[in-house]
C-alpha cells in the first residue's frame, strides 16, 4: 500500500473527513484534511483584519503562514506557524468565510503545491474539493461521496450540539447550502465529481458500512 492514494470528495459534512481518517488508519496510509488547510489561512486572514476578497494579499499571508498537522496521539491536531488551532478552525466564523477565501486562484495554486508535496512522502488518503480533479488527477481510487442535504445538515448539527456549540438546525442548513453553492460554482477548480470517480451515497449508510465499502474497492482494485 506504500503508494496507494486515494482521493475523497464531495460536498460540506458528507463524512469525508471521518470516513477518510479511518481508511488511512486501516490501510497505514497518511491522511491529509486539505480543508484544514483553507481554514487555518482563513483564521489567519481573520484575525489579521485582512480583506477575504483579496487575493494578493491572502497569497502574501499564506506564503509567511506555516500550516502542520500532528497525528502522533491518535487525534489530528492542526498548527497555524505551530499554535495548535484544530478547535479555532472550526467556529462558525472561520466556516462562513472559509469558501470565499478558497476561490481565490493562487491560494489554490499554493495550496495544492504543498498538498501535492505531501503525497509526495508515499501512500495517502486525501480529502477535499478538487482532489480527485486537481491535487491527485492519477489517484489509485477516487471517491465521490454525497448524502442529502437534510441527512447532512443533522449530522453537522448533532455534531456542533456534542461540541456545545449553541446552533440552530435551519441555520446550519442553511450556511451549509450556501457554502457547496460557492464551492461548486467557483471559477477556480469548482466541486465536481472526477470522471473516474466512483459515487457513493452515505445517507442510509453508518460510518462503519462507507469505510467497509471504500475498503472492499481497495481490495478489488488490487486485485
Ligand atoms: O472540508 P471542509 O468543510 O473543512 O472545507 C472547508 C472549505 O474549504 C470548503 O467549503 C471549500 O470552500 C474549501 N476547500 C476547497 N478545496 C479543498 C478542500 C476544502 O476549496 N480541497
Amino acid at each position: 500500500m506504500e503508494h496507494y492514494n486515494i482521493a475523497i470528495d464531495g460536498p460540506a459534512s458528507a463524512g469525508k473527513s471521518t470516513i477518510a481518517k479511518k481508511i488511512a488508519a486501516r490501510l497505514g496510509l497518511i491522511y491529509l484534511d486539505t480543508g484544514a488547510m483553507y481554514r487555518v489561512l482563513t483564521l489567519a486572514g481573520i484575525r489579521g483584519k485582512l480583506n477575504l476578497e483579496n487575493e494578493s494579499s491572502l497569497l502574501d499571508l499564506l506564503n509567511e503562514t506555516q500550516i502542520s498537522f500532528d497525528q502522533s496521539k491518535g487525534e489530528q491536531k492542526v498548527f497555524l506557524n505551530g499554535e495548535d488551532v484544530t478547535e479555532a478552525i472550526r467556529s462558525l466564523d472561520v466556516t462562513q468565510n472559509v469558501s470565499l477565501v478558497s476561490s481565490h486562484e493562487k491560494v489554490r495554486a499554493e495550496m495544492v503545491a504543498r498538498q501535492q508535496k505531501i503525497a509526495q512522502d508515499g501512500g495517502i488518503v486525501m480529502d477535499g474539493r478538487d482532489i480527485g480533479t486537481v491535487v491527485l488527477p492519477n489517484a489509485d481510487l477516487k471517491i465521490y461521496l454525497v448524502a442529502s442535504a437534510e441527512e447532512r445538515a443533522l449530522r453537522r448539527y448533532r455534531e456542533s450540539i456534542e461540541k456545545g456549540m449553541d446552533v440552530s438546525l435551519d441555520k446550519l442548513t442553511e450556511d451549509m447550502k450556501a457554502r457547496d453553492h460557492y464551492d461548486m460554482n467557483r471559477e477556480a477548480s469548482p466541486l465536481r465529481k472526477a470522471e473516474d470517480a466512483v459515487e457513493l451515497d452515505s445517507t442510509k449508510l453508518s460510518i462503519d458500512e462507507v469505510v467497509e465499502t471504500v475498503l472492499e474497492m481497495v481490495e478489488k482494485d488490487k486485485n
